[in-house]
């Protein structure tokens, strides 16, 4: 076992580019070399890890190379999800990208800048599969997963428990990360926990757009009715209004649009609270103007006299004020058609957004409300979540989410306590906004993005700035995530 697991380690870290945190990771025997971290005291605590996805297998290899023992409780392949095809760890459901590897203008690029720097185990076998892929970083699937697979079975201080877990555990140390299929016993036994309105099953997600790229010349800020007590409450919401023609134009354009369908045994009762905003037109071509997007109570300051036919209103969607999201716009169209028919509503001609819509099943916690800084359970602090469970979106993310936990739980088990990282950095403003910066009423599943990020003071904002403002945020991303790593 200790040769197999040395030949595996060794295979990892194989990376011909150097001037990156990917040519300098440490091998597991160089982790065995290093100084033992000073709060690494008891070892006989065992971290359990319930889903060996995105988030379990690199939330095991984190805690694992910090010293802990973990047993990964994976119910692959004795009972299978819908979209899972093999009893792989690690196993990528859908897309085999990790989209964009840009670490200096991507969001999703630092978030694998960083991961590397952590000694992640997902971006070391992803960098050792990767195919072509122009700027993004796309892997070959099946040996992507069987090589986390092999280096989680591989290493001295993991084990792997094939089967169902069907209850919260009552005590122990434990991540749960079983990611957007949970399993039905499962799931009932967290939301039972955690109140049931604060589990979602699906996501539905309305775009949500950078503030910088609104054209604030055709859109206002005001409140229905003016309602509320504070000028801020009377001016929350961001409208942009829409005469008849621009309203048909919209309705037609949204009845074309090119849309995705469930896939099955995917669906079970969604189009109670979140119908699709087709869908609404499909039941008629007023519908959307008698629900999301009615005009009453509201004046147009630009044109005070003129009644606007409809009004799209957005409402901010985290506390710094840079992304907002469209009320009620969740959608089922193509990413490509979104981006079209979104852009013909005044005001977002140049919308940049931070994420479009979307319906999909996908288990999630209110995040916000439940867990604290430290990704635990506040009833059950003995319980941490990671991963696409915790309201993050996508491979990345949740990967992402399982390092932090995995770290967090290895310092917790060793007498340490670690702060999260800063929210200057990728991991943390995505772990700042799903546990307090996001809105708890609203909250869906966010992938990581610039709008979280602190603004940089001092730079030109718009398009113009652009460049020179991304390049400024992972440089301080970058700096901050390396002082993080060394506390
Ligand atoms: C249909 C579909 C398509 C997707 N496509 C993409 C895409 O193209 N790109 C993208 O970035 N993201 C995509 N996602 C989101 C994707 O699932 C997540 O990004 C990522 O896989 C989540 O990682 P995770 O570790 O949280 O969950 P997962 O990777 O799903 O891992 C959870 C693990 O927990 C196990 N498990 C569940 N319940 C139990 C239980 N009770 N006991 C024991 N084990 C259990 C599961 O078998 C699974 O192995 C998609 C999701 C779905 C559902």
């Amino acid at each position: 076992m200790g040769g197999r697991s040395l030949q595996i380690s060794l295979s990892l870290i194989a990376d011909p580019r150097s001037g990156d945190p990917k040519s300098s990771l440490p091998t597991q025997s160089a982790v065995a070399q290093r100084p033992p971290l000073s709060y690494i005291a008891d070892m006989d605590k065992t971290l359990h890890i319930i889903g060996g996805g995105m988030a379990g297998s690199e939330a095991a290899w984190q805690a694992a190379e910090l010293g802990i023992d973990v047993i990964i409780h994976e119910m692959r392949p004795k009972v299978g999800t819908f979209a899972h095809q093999t009893g792989l760890l690690g196993e990528m459901v859908c897309s085999n990208s990790f989209r964009s590897d840009d670490d200096e203008q991507n969001a999703v690029g630092l978030l694998h800048w960083e991961m590397r720097a952590a000694n992640g185990l997902i971006m070391t076998v992803a960098d050792q599969h990767r195919l072509p892929a122009g700027g993004a970083l796309a892997v070959d699937r099946d040996a992507f997963a069987q090589s986390v697979t092999d280096a989680l079975t591989a290493h001295p201080k993991i084990s792997v428990s094939y089967g169902e877990v069907t209850e919260l555990p009552g005590d122990g140390n434990w991540i749960i990360a079983t990611g957007p299929l949970t399993s039905s016993d499962l799931g009932a036994a967290i939301a039972s926990e955690t109140g049931s309105d604060a589990l979602a099953f699906f996501d539905a997600i309305a775009p949500i757009v950078h503030h910088d790229s609104i054209d604030m010349s055709k859109a206002w800020m005001q409140s229905r009715y003016d309602k509320g007590e504070t000028e801020e409450e009377r001016t929350a919401y961001l409208n942009c209004p829409m005469d008849r023609d621009q309203y048909e134009a919209f309705i037609d354009a949204l009845l074309a649009a090119e849309k995705t369908e469930f896939h099955e045994g995917e669906t079970a009762g969604y189009f109670d609270g979140c119908l699709p905003i087709e869908v609404m037109a499909e039941r008629g071509r007023e519908t959307l103007r008698f629900g999301p997007m009615k005009p009453v109570g509201l004046t147009n300051p630009h044109a005070p006299e003129i009644k606007a036919h409809a009004v799209v209103q957005l409402r901010r969607d985290n506390k710094l004020g840079t992304l907002y999201n469209i009320v009620g716009f969740q959608t089922k169209m193509r990413y490509g058609a979104q981006a079209d028919v979104f852009k013909m509503i005044p005001g977002l001609e140049n919308a940049s957004f931070a994420r479009l819509g979307g319906i999909h099943r996908n288990t999630f916690l209110n995040s916000p409300t439940l867990l604290d800084g430290q990704m635990r359970l506040r009833s059950q602090p003995h319980i941490r979540f990671a991963g696409q469970i915790t309201g993050v979106e996508g491979y990345v993310e949740s990967a992402a989410m399982g390092l932090l936990a995995g770290r967090l739980a290895a310092a917790e088990l060793s007498g340490h306590r670690l702060e999260t990282p800063p929210d200057t950095t990728a991991t943390g403003a995505l772990i700042t906004h799903i546990s307090g910066g996001a809105d708890a009423k609203t909250f869906q599943p966010m992938n990581v993005n610039f709008g979280l990020f602190p603004p940089v003071e001092g730079l030109k904002s718009g398009r113009r700035g652009r460049k020179d403002r991304y390049k400024a945020y992972t440089d301080r991303a970058k700096a901050d995530w390396q002082r993080w790593l060394a506390s």
